[in-house]
């Protein structure tokens, strides 16, 4: 589903990704960890199309974008990876000035041509499965944290991606919030979604994930199943993160 090979970015001096390697199965579950400023939104960016990295490939699908690509093929890549990928972030982004159903129905009709009614049907679909069907009027700000979060999930869900990228999406939720957040990502993880997480929450890993990848300084340090990895980690970066996290 997803391979990515020699992939490297730098911001101005700083190269933020080194030759980035890796390959995911369909349905594949993995999780990344890594220090902070260790280049993990960077990736994610970068398979979403809002970063475009300076070198290697990134093949989703069948949409391969490559740096060597012409400029009007690459842009084609960019739009073609970002209608396949969904992303999460920390800080939800909802649109404040739209209702939850404005907000998930915008996609779906201007991207993708729905009629308002089929969009509302599918919207209505979505907050079901994440347990937000009454709020489909309410604006965001009278949501909690985890339920906008969890409205976040939903309309990524309504563009269809094939692979669901979610940047540390509790990191910004207080404890008692996180739940109900995580509860809705391994219901997606148990319907087959392939899906990227970024995130602290380790007791999340070991129970859904497939395969943790562990990065530092650019680099993938690291990638086991979680059982292995959490029980021994191969490298010293990988031992001094998980002391320090615990
Ligand atoms: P992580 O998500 O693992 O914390 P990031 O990918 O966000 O790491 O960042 C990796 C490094 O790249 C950091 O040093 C960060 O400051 C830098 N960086 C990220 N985005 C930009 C940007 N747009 N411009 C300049 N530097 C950036
Ligand atoms: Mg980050």
């Amino acid at each position: 589903m997803i391979e990515v090979s020699k992939l490297s970015k730098s911001f101005n001096d700083l190269e933020v990704l080194k030759d980035i390697n890796f390959q995911m199965r369909s349905k594949e579950i993995v999780v990344l960890i890594g220090p902070s400023g260790s280049g993990k939104s960077t990736l994610l960016r970068c398979l979403n199309g809002l970063e475009e990295p300076d070198r290697g490939t990134i093949q989703i699908g069948d949409v391969k974008w490559d740096a060597t690509l012409q400029a009007s093929a690459k842009k084609q890549a960019i739009r073609d990876m970002r209608l396949l990928t969904g992303m999460v972030f920390q800080s939800f982004n909802l649109f404040p000035h739209m209702t939850v159903m404005e907000n998930i129905t915008m996609g779906p009709m201007l991207v993708k041509n729905q009629s308002e009614k089929q969009a509302i049907e599918l919207a209505e679909s979505l907050l079901a499965k994440v347990g937000l069907l009454e709020k489909k009027h309410e604006y965001p700000s009278r949501l909690s944290g985890g339920q906008q979060q969890r409205v976040a999930i939903a309309r990524s869900l309504a563009m269809k991606p094939q692979v669901m990228l979610f940047d540390e999406p509790t990191s910004a939720l207080d404890p008692e919030l996180t739940g109900e957040v995580l509860t809705v990502m391994k219901q997606l993880a148990e319907e087959g979604m392939t899906m990227i997480v970024v995130t602290h929450e380790m007791k999340f890993a070991r129970e859904v994930a497939n395969r943790v990848i562990f990065m530092s300084d650019g680099i993938i340090q690291e990638e086991n199943t979680p059982d292995v990895f959490f029980a021994q980690p191969q490298t010293e970066r990988a031992r001094k993160f998980l002391r320090q996290i615990d």
